[in-house]
């Protein structure tokens, strides 16, 4: 392997390419995957790695991995100390990568590994991230593709950088880019945000995606959930700001109603029938306290995770890297 040190990185050795590959419970399709990428590597240099992240898995995910490192020591592990969910192994992954262009994917072969050739023709031409757009969401439920739908274009509407719709971790980023999210110190790491917020030249290559190759999905509808919010707290305070206005729209109704309300008793006396007005008014601005309040403590929340200041993830042990 070649034996380049590497100025930008601290003087780690670096290599040309490098992959990176969350895994977690995936036994039952490495050979599968390695089988695939493997040649598609070898095609393209000889100077590569694949870093593989064992994200906890509670399967044979890990004794698989190692006997695959016996037969090829370009498979590097990484084994987390418990399961820290998708992007955060991948963060831990690129905390690790060396190379001088590196791509994230899926153990599933969801993302098609030939198309790493096409990325690696623009990154030479001079794009330092070259993401793969979907050219089409058959593979996804009607469900998915709905909500992903409704995902991207509330948080494009409201976040202050948008993120390209149809688009996952499947990219090749130049080591700048690699670097520029390493020294993003949050703690809440999604990755589609802060892939978009460091910005940098950027082109696309198309593709379309197919079925996991095996197994089944981690993703829920709970944990999608879970996602979006973290997605847009991540990108943007517009949820935070709108209150002020909506508190003064409310204010200003109020304020109006109020005065016909004075003038009409002045009129016509006092009315003492007005239950319902009076509910709904307190229903409604109850509910949107409530609300206001709801979302003051999602950003809370998200402030306390970072200034509890824990480390990202911790590494039980790692094959073949150093750090
Ligand atoms: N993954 C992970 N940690 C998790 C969940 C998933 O590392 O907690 C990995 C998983 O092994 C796979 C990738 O993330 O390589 C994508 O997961 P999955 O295929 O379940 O997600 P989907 O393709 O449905 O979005
Ligand atoms: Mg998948």
């Amino acid at each position: 392997m070649a034996a380049r040190r590497n100025r930008r990185n601290g003087g780690k050795k670096s290599v040309l390419l490098s992959t990176v590959v969350p895994m977690y419970n995936e036994e039952g399709g490495i050979d599968l995957f390695f089988e695939r990428l493997e040649p598609v590597l070898d095609k393209i240099t000889k100077d590569y790695e694949i870093i593989c992240i064992d994200d906890g898995s509670t399967d044979a995910t890990l004794d698989e991995l190692l006997e695959h490192r016996e037969r090829n020591p370009r498979i590097k592990i990484i084994n987390l100390s418990r399961n820290f969910g998708k992007d955060v192994a991948l963060s831990a992954g690129l905390d690790y990568a060396t190379g001088q262009a590196v791509v994230p994917l899926d153990a599933d072969l969801q993302d098609p590994p030939e198309l790493i050739a096409e990325m690696m023709d623009k990154w030479r031409e001079g794009y330092e991230v070259v993401y793969a757009r979907r050219s089409d969401r058959k593979s996804d439920s009607v469900s998915k593709r709905v909500t992903a739908g409704w995902f991207y274009r509330v948080h494009n509407a409201i976040a202050d950088v948008s993120i390209p719709d149809n688009v996952g971790d499947f990219r090749l980023i130049d080591q700048r880019v690699n670097i520029a999210l390493q020294n993003l110190p949050e703690r809440t790491r999604f990755m589609k945000g802060l892939f978009a917020w460091v910005g940098f030249k950027q082109a696309s290559v198309e593709y379309v995606r197919e079925s996991r190759a095996y197994g089944e999905t981690k993703w829920h509808f709970w944990k999608l959930w879970q996602f979006a919010l973290d997605g847009i707290t991540g990108s943007t305070t517009f949820p935070l700001r709108v209150w002020t206005y909506i508190g003064i729209l409310v204010s200003l109704t109020a304020f109006f109603v109020s005065t016909l309300l004075i003038v009409r008793v002045f009129i016509y006396g006092v009315d003492v029938p007005g239950y319902a007005s009076l509910m709904v008014a307190v229903l409604f601005l109850g509910g949107i306290n409530i609300l206001a309040t709801g979302i003051i403590g999602e950003y809370i929340g998200r402030i306390f995770t970072e200034v509890r200041h824990r480390p990202l993830y911790l590494v039980r042990d790692t094959y073949g890297l150093e750090k």
